[in-house]
């Protein structure tokens, strides 16, 4: 015998029945349950109860891919600035026609912007997510982000160096 369980419109206790039955009693409250109607309602409420949580884990995993994808630009920026470090300093070692200056320029005003963009667009996160998935927004992720950078840039400067020394 197929066996389901539904609350009890009444006091909200479980009552396993058999879906073919066309009534059923409560046990705790001994209501009286007309199954063509109330085992609809629970089937629309659970069926309700369901599509609610496939969205909120597709909310969820979205905003995953989002963190991902920022996570990616904050990765590359960093890398782009190591390398027009590097570039800088090795066109100044190398060139000497104002070309290491300009690369300067160019890496000191998007060292400034881009940390506050990037800061902007730190994804949304739904309510679905818990609070140690979300990413934080605000000041202390830009003065993040600026550190980081210098670090990346000082970090293209040591190749340069580097390479520097192995080309002379
Ligand atoms: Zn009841």
């Amino acid at each position: 015998m197929e066996i389901t369980v539904m609350k009890c419109p009444n006091c909200s206790g479980d009552i396993n029945y058999d879906p073919h039955q066309r009534v059923v009693k409560c046990p705790y409250c001994d209501s009286t349950l007309n199954m063509d109607t109330e085992g609809r309602i629970a089937e629309e409420e659970l069926r309700r109860e369901r599509m609610h949580n496939a969205d909120m884990q597709a909310e969820r995993e979205k905003y995953l891919k989002d963190v991902k994808k920022w996570h990616l630009k904050k990765k590359i920026y960093y890398g782009v600035i190591a390398v027009a470090t590097c570039a800088a300093y090795l066109a100044d070692k190398f060139i000497k026609d104002g070309v290491g200056t300009a690369i300067v320029a160019i890496l000191l005003i998007v060292m400034i912007g881009f940390p506050i963009w990037l800061n902007s667009v730190v994804p949304n996160a739904p309510a679905a997510v818990e609070s140690g998935f979300k990413l934080k927004r605000g000041v202390g992720n830009t003065v993040k982000l600026y550190i980081m950078s210098i670090l990346s840039s000082m970090g293209g400067l040591l190749i340069a160096v580097i390479v520097e020394d192995i080309i002379n």
